[in-house]
């Protein structure tokens, strides 16, 4: 297929094989699978997943791309397309759809909202098995990174308390058509079973890591101002003096506790 991609899609098609197949290979997909896909775009990773799973739902943006990529798929495997923007699909209803428990999901996905796309996926991470996504190096690099590093924040903290965050491989631009500005990545998200869960308030535990990171170079007591107090978080066992990129994700939690028990009062 040759469609011109399209820049407001963000469609940057991979062609390299071997890197199609290191993808392919992360991924391990199985017949008991439910797979789904994130972006098919011409089928770069749809056909060899469909091939190995036998059937495959792919949601995908861009009308003009469906009906060749189904075409194609035909003699391949079961191949569902929906046309839909991601941001829209209920994971968790999908999974019920098809009858099971848990998705498996997978995609290069398009950098233009990639962000939005992980936590929509996170907010439906109890009907996910596992999530494998191409994303910018640079995004891969905060959503796994540890407490003190310069690009730790709302991403690592927010991923890190939902899922196992495990980058694999690095994937240079001139895999793709056209070659996208920047280096990417893949990763492996595995959700967290629920007992490893944050026992918090999702809401208070977003409010407090946003507010925290909003002014990273302000100690706690200033940046949390607006959200508790120092007294709060004091009773969180937390430094009121130190800043939110020396706290570990854990830390949230406690502090994410102590806003809704200062709240309560
Ligand atoms: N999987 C293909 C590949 O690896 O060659 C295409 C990847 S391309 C980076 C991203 C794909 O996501 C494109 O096919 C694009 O049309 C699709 N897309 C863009 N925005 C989307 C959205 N909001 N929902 C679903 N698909 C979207």
């Amino acid at each position: 297929m040759s469609a011109r991609p399209k820049k407001s899609f963000g469609q940057h098609f991979l062609h390299e094989k071997r890197y199609i197949e290191r993808i392919v290979s992360a991924i391990s997909p199985r017949e008991e699978d439910t797979m789904v896909e994130i972006g098919p775009g011409e089928g770069a990773l749809t056909l060899p997943l469909l091939a190995a799973a036998g059937k495959l739902t792919a949601i995908e943006l861009d009308t003009d791309l469906i009906p060749e990529l189904q075409a194609r798929a035909a003699s391949v495997g079961a191949l569902t397309i929906v046309h839909s923007d991601v941001l829209k699909v209920d994971f968790t209803a999908l999974a019920r759809e098809r009858g099971v428990a848990k998705l498996r999901v997978a995609g290069n996905l398009p950098y233009y909202i990639s962000s939005p796309i992980l936590f929509h996926c996170v907010e439906h991470a109890g009907a996910i098995a596992d999530m494998h996504f191409m994303l910018q190096k640079e995004v891969v690099d905060r959503m796994a990174a540890e407490p003190g590093s310069k690009v730790y924040g709302r991403l690592s903290v927010m991923l890190q308390l939902a899922c196992r965050v495990e980058p694999l491989f690095d994937v240079p631009p001139g895999a793709f058509r056209p070659p996208p500005k920047v280096d990417s990545a893949v990763v492996r998200l595995v959700p967290l079973p629920p007992e490893q869960l944050p026992d918090a308030d999702p809401d208070r535990l977003y409010g407090v890591v946003k507010a925290a990171f909003a002014q990273r170079r302000k100690t706690l007591s200033n940046a949390l101002k607006q959200v508790m107090s120092v007294q709060a978080i004091e009773a969180a066992e937390i430094d009121p003096k130190a800043r939110a990129e020396v706290l570990a994700p854990a830390d949230f939690v406690r502090l994410a506790r102590a806003a809704t028990a200062q709240a309560a009062d």
